[in-house]
């Protein structure tokens, strides 16, 4: 077990975190896990950091499960995967594909870990589209007392509920059995200038018109700058790039979301067909996603209530304007996790890339939660927010279950911390 012994300051992926603490362990087996949760008192595991708040942090120390990323099982009947937790979606991806096989969806990015984008709720885009947690069947996890429990799906009902989207809090995930799918091809086609107005007018039809759709706006000129429109295809499918969608015209070559920014990170577009994890994220592994220097926020609302909410915040124009990089709009199908924001109710995130520079960003977030207000907005698990924990954690019902579980697995509150006191707990 090596502790962290560079120089280096411990930050998070865009550096606007820096952790509480520089202890960090690389456990390399289960068994090193389970000592290392015997051993302290207080722990939290930290994934790839892609994070941009402090719900990874600890004050005392981290463990980084870097190392057990390896597939350890494919049962091509149950149409089952398993994996060692630290295992990053752009390693699993290529995998599962030339065996045969595919998730169902992915975030915009691949470098994230499965256990940390599921225990946050990370999410892609499509009507039809659970967030990445909704793919979890089972997870092995070492709780506070260093054991080994299994929850599955089809066996632990209530605690499987309550772990799966656990935000760090029940214990140390160490492996994760993920539904998946025959693999598919998929083709990108994005357009440009698509407006408000026809979006109000067609929106349900605008956001199912793919497989995944991500609308881009700066909010500036009641338009979204760019609409990406991501269909499942037949391989050796032919190729048919159709000029206009709803009023907005076809791009010409491929295209950043940051419209100033280099598509090179970019997967291809253009209507290239190409294998599910190399089109459903924006961005390529090897390269830098999103633009780097950046903060998120991001909010979801019913999906029954996605245009006015866009509306809402589109009169936010002039004061978001300076802060923004670009808005993502996504949708997310309705699941049964506790703490997904897409509980009983399918989605519209609201995604805002922002400059780093909190003290304006944090002065803008409650202007733009403050006008979200009539629909109930849940902050994403793992962004920027300034909600009060009152407001959020009202909008959790199975919030005092939740405590429950995490009181049966975690009675000590090992694997508290900061985030947890104030969001969960309410400090
Ligand atoms: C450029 C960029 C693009 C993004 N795009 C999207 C997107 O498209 N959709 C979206 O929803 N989000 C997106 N995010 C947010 C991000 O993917 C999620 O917040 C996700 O949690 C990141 O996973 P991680 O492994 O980096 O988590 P970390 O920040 O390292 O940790 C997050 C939480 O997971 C816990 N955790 C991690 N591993 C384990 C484990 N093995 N056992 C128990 N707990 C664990 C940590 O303790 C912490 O509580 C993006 C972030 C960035 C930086």
């Amino acid at each position: 077990m090596i502790s962290w012994q560079q120089r280096k300051k411990l930050i998070n992926w865009a550096g606007n975190i820096e952790y509480s603490t520089d202890k960090l362990y690389f456990p390399e087996t289960v068994e090193q896990v389970q000592q290392l949760v015997k051993k302290y008192e207080k722990l939290k595991v930290l994934g790839t950091r892609h994070c941009f708040n402090r719900i990874a942090d600890s004050t005392d120390q981290m463990i980084s499960l870097k190392s057990l990323d390896q597939v350890i099982s494919l049962d091509t009947k149950a149409l089952r995967v398993t994996v060692g937790s630290g295992i990053k979606y752009g390693q699993l991806g290529p995998y599962l594909h030339e065996k045969g096989f595919a998730l169902h969806n992915l975030a915009s990015l691949p470098h994230i870990s499965v256990a940390g984008a599921c225990t946050t709720a990370t999410h892609g885009s499509g009507v039809k589209n659970g967030n990445l947690s909704t793919a979890v069947a089972a997870i092995e996890m070492v709780t506070a007392d260093g054991e080994i429990i299994q929850l599955s799906r089809e066996k632990d009902g209530e605690h499987f509920k309550a772990a799966v989207v656990g935000l760090g809090a029940l214990g140390v995930i160490t492996k994760v059995t993920l539904d998946i799918q025959p693999t598919y091809m998929v083709r990108q086609d994005v357009y440009e200038n698509l407006s408000f107005g026809q979006l109000k007018n067609h929106f349900d039809e605008i956001l199912s018109a793919g497989y995944s759709v991500s609308l881009f706006t700066d909010w500036q000129n009641q338009n979204c700058s760019e609409v990406w429109v991501k269909s499942r295809v037949s391989e050796g499918a032919k190729f048919e790039l159709t000029n206009d969608f709803f009023g907005a015209k076809a791009a010409t070559k491929n295209l950043h979301p940051i419209i100033t920014l280099s598509a090179e990170n970019c997967t291809e577009q253009m209507g290239v067909p190409g294998p599910w994890y190399d089109r459903l994220p924006h961005f390529r592994m090897g390269f830098t996603p999103s633009s780097g220097k950046e903060l998120q926020a991001e909010y979801f609302v019913p999906y029954r209530h996605g245009m006015e909410a866009i509306l809402a915040v589109s009169r936010l124009a002039k004061q978001v304007g300076p802060q923004l990089m670009i808005t993502e709009i996504r949708t997310i199908a309705v699941d049964d996790l506790w703490m997904s924001p897409c509980y009983h109710e399918p989605c519209m995130t609201i995604h805002f890339t922002l400059k780093q520079n909190w003290n304006e960003v944090s002065k803008l977030l409650p202007l733009i939660e403050k006008e979200l207000e009539p629909f109930n907005p849940k902050p994403h698990w793992g962004k920027l927010f300034t909600m009060t924990a009152k407001k959020l954690q009202s909008r959790y019902e199975k919030l005092s279950a939740f405590k429950e579980v995490i009181k049966h697995y975690d009675p000590h509150g090992k694997f508290r911390n900061k985030f947890l006191d104030r969001n969960i707990y309410g400090f």
